[in-house]
């Protein structure tokens, strides 16, 4: 028997594998390895004339045919297939849809976040796609900014927990488990940083606010591992990130040792050209960009002719080609590609995609994701229910049947409570065109049908259109041909519906107004000029509040929304991030407390859309706290979460008042559950640098544990902090401790008012 051509033999090392392949491949096989395009036009051109390394966005039926393609091709590389796994396999029919980032974010649970995303993985890997491009480690600043839902909220500590546990999750056990997919943080970095939440404008940022805010999540995940990263659209001192190289290569791949790959998002390298108009034609671009250290180049294909006609040029050399070629390569040797190429696998998926295990896996971060925002005690509605062993609440014999009505546009609206990346989003409409299957979304109508006490009876009526499209003035399409997303056209009131619902409210026992944003509002080219609830929506709070009836607010929005006084002072306020296929239920639940409210949020709500930025750890020295005409604090601040009981806090005592630089901060705090229902108490630990040799912020998120206390239980809960967290980035940008007095902040949220402090000494 002959033997395999050393690239083929497993037994022998990945890096002689890769030699070997690399001195077999012509320069136009090469260029295309970097190659990752899209399969909605077919894929015949791309793997027979472009060689391409990569799809994305691709059909299952055509992954089938890309593969059969490839296997016919002189070498058989196998492809890298990769999809937006955002939140569960957003657009594979079937598939379980999680609550989005900022929802999963909700739950401050890395450990939950982790099983999401190993879940996840699961499913997206049966289905023959091995990379993902998820997570989102942007911090939010502007709420204006159309993907705020994508990300994990407004604090480095708590992105940096919560993805560093989604990439674990994601990437399993190691690149050879098969259910192992690869995980890609992104956007690197600074994305966020929008100018009036503007999508992709230029980020004005230095690189000492980088590393002070922006880096850190990012540094954390390079350093754990994480396989890929992805390059945002946008450009810092007038260098776009593609071709940033103090990022990719002095930070990323120098400071911190990554070794993984790296994509550009979508079309970077055409936007060079076409949009952000810094190189003359593709040739250029191409050049660049692979001098640059990019390996993947996603979905710009002149990158093909570009890159050819610049090694021919003598602009590019074949070596850095080489480089990037080496990296691709060995990724697919290390994910065991060439033996196991991890093609599409019917009977797993079906044993796997959209599983009853899954099923119950969100509706148990759904539950979490709920955040209590204020609470006069009408909630839990009737006093609270207990479950029966259907799920459904059972009411005692003698409470009487009571009618609940739920008001609002999005009582039944399956689509916002998947949010975006999911189904019919936008983003591959082609895919599933009318989105995720119906009867798979609980919607919150869905949920009270499922679980309010027998006898009860479930009123809805809509009460307010948000919004009707139309089309751009500016034209279908974008210069490199993507669709410009439709314009926005807020509905009016419609005093029909508006009586309508009243005259529900007035019938009901309970009154649940269920409002918010819809797709359309969200994601990319979708930022918000505004934050106000779009539509009809306000008018109709306004006048259920005039019935007089305790009003139940549901906030169902991808972001934080700026509410109306007639929510703000409404009985009770709950907020739901896009709360994922079981959103409803888990709502419904909630309301009639057959569980308890536990979410927090990971980010400020705004009072006013001119308040921007709220993030709570801004930097110190402003004049004062106010605008002239509003108050600078938010509506709702970072942390903040309402229980069905109340827990106090009391003796913070910091155990070690003076230590070195290498000890431990030990610190102690009893929390009492003062009220009648179980609490699971989110403990947060910040901490403030009294005098700083530049200026920082008042406070910042080091730790935090999660607490379970029942009715009436008093514990002591033990907190550390290694000294070597408290610290800041100095003038010359670089992260140190400064050693002097501190003070250890402790309580419920980010709250000035809401913390108990305590000082200690870090000695020099
Ligand atoms: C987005 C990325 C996404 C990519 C591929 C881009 O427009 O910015 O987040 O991963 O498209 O769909």
């Amino acid at each position: 028997m002959n033997s395999p051509l050393p690239y083929l033999d497993p037994a022998l090392p990945v890096s002689e594998r890769v030699a070997d392949l690399i001195g077999r491949m012509t320069l136009p096989e090469k260029v295309g390895q970097m190659l990752q395009l899209s399969g909605m036009d077919g894929v015949d051109h791309l793997v027979r004339e472009l060689h391409v390394g990569s799809i994305l966005h691709t059909s299952p039926e055509r992954i089938d045919e890309a593969n059969a393609l490839v296997s016919r091709t002189r070498l058989g590389i196998p492809l890298l297939v990769a999809e937006d796994c955002i939140h569960g396999h957003s657009f594979w029919k079937g598939a379980t849809i999680y609550p989005t980032q900022l929802g999963m974010a909700a739950t401050w649970d890395p450990e939950l976040v982790e099983r999401v995303a190993r879940a996840t993985a699961v499913e997206v890997a049966a289905t023959g796609i091995h990379w993902t491009f998820s997570p989102v480690l942007c911090i939010t600043r502007d709420l204006r900014w159309g993907r705020v839902s994508e990300t994990f909220g407004e604090d480095p500590f708590l992105i940096g927990e919560l993805a560093s546990a989604m990439v674990r999750g994601y990437q399993g056990e190691g690149l050879t488990d098969p259910t192992a997919i690869l995980a890609t943080a992104k956007h690197f970095a600074g994305y966020s940083e929008t100018q009036g939440g503007r999508d992709a404008s230029e980020a004005d940022l230095s690189r000492r606010k980088l590393r002070s805010w922006f880096l850190p999540p990012f540094e954390r995940v390079a350093r754990e591992g994480c396989r890929s990263f992805m390059l945002g659209y946008q450009s810092i001192d007038g260098v776009p990130i593609t071709v940033n190289d103090w990022l990719l290569n002095d930070v990323l791949r120098g400071e911190w040792g990554y070794t993984g790959t790296l994509v550009t998002d979508w079309d970077n390298v055409g936007r060079m050209v076409w949009e952000q108009l810094v190189c003359a034609d593709y040739t250029e671009a191409a050049a660049k960009a692979v001098r640059a250290g990019n390996d993947v180049v996603m979905t710009t294909p002149q990158f093909f002719e570009g890159a050819l006609q610049a090694v021919a040029e003598g602009t590019l050399d074949e070596a850095d080609i080489d480089a990037a070629v080496r990296r691709v390569l060995t990724l697919k040797f290390e994910l065991g590609l060439f033996e196991n190429p991890r093609h599409p696998d019917p009977e797993r998926q079906a044993a796997v995609v959209g599983s009853a295990a899954h099923a119950e896996l969100n509706l148990e971060v759904a539950r979490r994701s709920l955040v209590l925002l204020r609470n006069d005690g009408t909630l839990p509605l009737g006093g609270g229910f207990s479950a029966g062993a259907d799920g459904r609440a059972v009411a005692g014999d003698d409470a009487a049947p009571r009618t609940v009505a739920l008001v609002g546009p999005n009582v039944d609206d399956p689509h916002t409570q998947l949010g975006d990346w999911a189904g019919a989003s936008g983003q591959t409409d082609w895919l599933l065109p009318d989105g995720h299957p119906r009867e798979m979304t609980e919607t919150v109508l869905d949920g009270f049908r499922a679980v309010a006490p027998e006898g009860w009876t479930v009123t809805h009526a809509r009460g307010a259109e948000i919004l009707t499209v139309g089309p751009d003035p500016e034209g279908e399409f974008f210069p490199d041909g993507q669709p410009r997303p439709d314009v926005v056209i807020p509905a009016e009131p419609d005093e029909a519906l508006i009586a309508e619902a009243v005259a529900a409210a007035e019938a009901a026992d309970h009154v649940v107004a269920v409002v918010g944003d819809r797709i359309e509002l969200v994601g990319e080219s979708r930022s918000t000029a505004t934050l106000e609830l779009v539509g009809g929506q306000v008018a109709l709070l306004d006048a259920l509040a005039a019935t007089g009836k305790p009003l139940v607010v549901v906030l169902l929005s991808s972001k934080p929304l700026v509410l109306p006084p007639s929510a703000l002072n409404a009985a009770a306020v709950v907020y739901a991030f896009n709360p994922g296929m079981r959103g409803g239920r888990a709502l419904a639940e909630l309301l009639l407390g057959l569980i308890e409210p536990t979410g927090r949020l990971p980010l400020s709500f705004a009072r006013h859309a001119g308040q921007q930025p709220t993030y709570y750890n801004q930097v110190r020295g402003q004049h004062g706290t106010r605008y002239a005409d509003l108050t600078q604090s938010p509506a709702f601040a970072f942390g903040e979460g309402l229980s069905y009981t109340t827990v106090e806090y009391r003796d913070l005592e910091v155990l070690t008042p003076v230590l070195e630089a290498e000890d431990t901060v030990r610190a102690r705090v009893t929390l009492a559950n003062t009220g009648e229902r179980p609490a699971l108490e989110t403990v947060q630990l910040y901490v403030s640098d009294t005098v700083t040799s530049v200026t920082w912020a008042a406070k910042e998120l080091k730790g935090y544990r999660q607490v379970r206390l029942a009715p009436g239980e008093t514990v002591t809960v033990s907190l550390e902090l290694a000294a070597a967290d408290c610290t800041l980035v100095d003038a010359a940008g670089n992260r140190v401790v400064e050693p002097g007095a501190f003070e250890l902040l402790v309580g419920p949220s980010s709250r000035d008012e809401a913390l108990l402090r305590a000082g200690f000494t870090i000695k020099g």
